[in-house]
């Protein structure tokens, strides 16, 4: 379980992440040289190489850090083969992912390597959207997978995310590619992490915190907690919602006959996009998570705040 962070209240710099990439190393087409190359091209400040059972090592360049990674196989709780993502691992996996490791134990092999460790793609993988336990050592899981979209329509999971807030766990949620076709499946999600410095420690330590927010498109420029109310300064935007658990929250849609519930447009690009906005947060909530999708579709979505 993780301690509350709140990005858009600290210092720092923010970095774009691409948390989520194989390499020939396992079932990437491009070799790792050429993932790095791709990804710093593509404009990315961070690229976690995540090969299968393996982890995979680059040189950073001035532009882009590269964080040996991997993705281990793993039990999940009714037999289920999960995959876990393990970020900045010390060690190669490849001989403990051969003991079949249930959930537990792989979060626990990646905390004991120095590593941080969410789930990836839990709707895909076909895991319970209600009753799914974590632990206390994964940090969060992907709320948005774009290979798993790309290909079979499930790369969504903010059901499973929601069900685990709502059950009162603290996990935060990472938007990524899963590129294993980079320039097809490569540069559709990723992470604005906000750190102090551009270090695989300082990304690592955001990845531990919530100090991040997710996207496929839409940018968020401030997000301030007020009493009973939150406020957001974003790109321009279709739809701002605050999603605070089973049947509360609050949402503005732009235009003229844009649907109103519990919040306010405080500003618009123009008729059909909100680039500011307030939203009730209502009394009693546990959590408070925002959601923004733009005029192509496109989403953000940023960590819960717990009151
Ligand atoms: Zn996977
Ligand atoms: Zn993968």
């Amino acid at each position: 379980m993780a301690a509350n962070s709140n990005p858009f209240a600290a210092t720092g710099t923010w970095v774009r992440c691409a948390l989520h990439a194989h390499t020939t190393r396992s079932d990437g087409e491009l070799s790792p040289e050429e993932l790095v190359s791709h990804y710093e091209r593509a404009d990315f400040d961070v690229l976690a190489i995540t090969d299968h059972w393996v982890r995979t090592e680059a040189h950073s360049t001035d532009r882009l850090l590269v964080i040996p990674s991997s993705e281990l196989s793993c039990l999940l709780p009714g037999e289920a083969d999960g995959h876990l993502l393990a970020f900045g691992i010390d060690e190669d996996p490849l001989d403990f992912v051969r003991t079949a490791p249930d959930l537990a134990a792989a979060s626990a092999w990646v905390g004991e390597h120095g590593g941080v460790a969410y789930l990836a793609h839990p709707y895909w993988t076909g895991a319970p959207a209600s009753g799914l336990s974590l632990g206390d050592g994964v940090a969060g899981l992907e709320v948005y997978n774009a290979g798993c979209e790309l290909e079979v329509g499930r790369g969504l999971s903010t059901v499973h995310w929601d069900d685990l807030l709502e059950r009162g766990g603290r996990y935060f949620g990472i938007a990524t590619d899963d590129s294993h076709h980079a320039d097809f499946d490569s540069d559709f999600a990723w992470v604005w992490a906000r750190v102090a410095e551009r270090s695989r420690a300082a990304v690592l330590d955001a990845l531990a915190t919530g100090s991040f927010y997710s996207s496929t498109g839409p940018l968020v420029h401030e997000l301030r907690v007020e009493d009973g109310s939150v406020e957001v300064l974003c790109s321009p935007c279709q739809r701002v919602t605050l999603c605070t658990g089973r049947r509360r929250g609050s949402s503005v849609s732009a235009g003229r006959f844009g649907y109103r519930y519990a919040g306010e447009i405080l500003s618009e690009a123009n008729e059909e996009e909100i680039t500011h906005a307030r939203l009730e947060w209502p009394a009693g909530s546990l959590y408070g998570r925002l959601e923004l999708v733009d005029s192509y579709g496109r989403k953000a979505w940023t960590n819960p705040l717990w009151t």
